[in-house]
């Protein structure tokens, strides 16, 4: 090794051991180095106890993996990089053709829209059932039946459905379930503790996270997990996140390792300021409905309550109104465009509070009984002073008239 474009690349020195500090280090790699060819051929990294090539695992991904499953109260998990990418790894993981998956007519859109894509073109059929009916759940499985997503509060609605009914149900049936639990995040409730104390655990098999959300806390990283407690279940899941080549990036997994540690403290200020000023639109005329889980009116604020209204539990950082139908498209669009503190962008649970206007006719197969007539308006709250969101909401109402 006498060149010295060789001796910088294979240095001999080695940083003495036990550092110690407050942030993990990051370990970057694609490549991985074996000892011996035969250390090579034999390493296993299914189980997590060594590391073969980058995609399949680090010690930063590792560590990440391990406080989500804390964080949830599951056993395994696998990242992917987006929260869009774990929806869509767990319909790719356990549908086949001639399945069919149940989807809740209020969850994430792309859901839908992946079903109604690739999964129909591969001949695995869906069908939307109202989350807030059970009996609309159990005439809709049939033996075809796969898969049932649930997904509590229903996106941009809000509406709480009872999860245990719909978990109790999938499950009888014989179908996986499998939770979005960005909105519940591990904080608002224990997907697989559904009821506490109870004889027999509830819980659901799969729990589809956004790290996006919360976890970032940033709006600045794109990330996604699936978690598990079935260690057959979760090798399925994995042997098909190894053949689809997905894998998050280092710097990503740091800045959500970053972000965790401030996690539940962003969770509950975000949920003060959220139910602040939700209880305060409620005074505002030119709102008909105000969705929030924790408002008494809101679609299913009695299961909310059951599950979530504990001191360790809460409600997430969004809440969304419906404009009287007196407003035109134009007024509404004209009131978003007012706010000032609330920025027109998707996403949520970062510092930064967003607003999005949507037109709800288009979402759904029919407008939701428990949703009154209008334009639905969704605010993530972010984590400026409440005072100054509720004037900025005040001012974009003038504005609008
Ligand atoms: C944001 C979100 C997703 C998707 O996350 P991305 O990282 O943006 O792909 C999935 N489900 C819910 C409920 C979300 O809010």
């Amino acid at each position: 090794m006498s060149s010295l474009s060789t001796t910088l690349i294979h240095h001999p020195y080695e940083a003495p051991q036990g550092f110690e500090a407050p942030q993990q280090a990051v370990h970057k790699a694609s490549t991985v180095f074996f000892p011996t060819v035969a250390a090579m051929r034999s390493r296993e990294w299914k189980d997590k106890t060594a590391y073969t090539y980058g995609l399949h695992g680090t010690p930063t991904t590792y560590a990440l993996e391990e406080r989500l499953c804390t964080l949830e109260g599951g056993a395994q998990c696998v990242l992917v990089p987006s929260g869009l990418a774990a929806v869509a790894l767990v319909a790719l993981s356990v549908l086949k053709t001639g399945d069919e998956v149940l989807i809740p007519d209020n969850a994430y859109g792309p859901n839908k829209t992946l079903a109604e894509g690739e999964l129909l073109a591969w001949g695995i059929s869906h069908r939307y059932y109202n989350a807030m009916d059970p009996r609309d759940l159990a005439a809709k499985l049939s033996p075809a039946t796969r898969l049932v997503w649930v997904e509590a509060a229903g996106s941009v609605t809000l509406e709480f459905p009872d999860l245990q009914a719909l978990v109790r149900l999938a499950k009888a049936h014989g179908a996986l379930v499998a939770l979005d639990n960005t909105w519940g995040a591990g904080i608002a409730f224990k997907p697989f503790d559904l009821e506490p104390g109870a004889p027999q655990a509830l819980a659901v098999d799969i729990s589809a996270h956004a790290l996006t959300k919360y976890p970032s806390g940033g709006g600045d990283v794109l990330m996604g997990s699936v978690i598990t407690r079935d260690a057959d279940l979760h090798m399925q899941i994995k042997l098909c996140h190894m053949r689809l080549g997905l894998s998050v990036g280092a710097n990503d997994a740091e800045m959500v390792l970053r972000s965790l540690p401030s996690m539940v403290l962003r969770y509950r200020a975000h949920d003060e300021a959220t139910r602040a000023l939700a209880f305060w639109a409620q005074t505002q005329p030119a709102f008909v409905q105000v969705l929030h889980p924790a408002l008494p009116d809101s679609p299913g604020h009695g299961f909310w309550k059951a599950l979530c209204d504990r001191p360790d539990g809460g409600a997430a950082c969004l809440f969304s109104v419906v404009l009287a139908p007196h407003f035109s498209q134009n007024q509404v669009d004209a009131f978003c465009d007012a706010l000032q503190l609330f920025r027109l962008g998707y996403s949520w649970a970062g510092p930064v509070s967003l607003v999005v206007p949507y037109n709800l006719r288009s979402m759904r197969a029919q407008w939701p009984a428990e949703i009154a007539q209008g334009t639905v308006v969704r605010f993530a709250v972010g984590l400026e002073a409440v005072s100054d969101l509720q004037a900025d909401i005040a001012q974009a109402l003038q504005a609008m008239r």
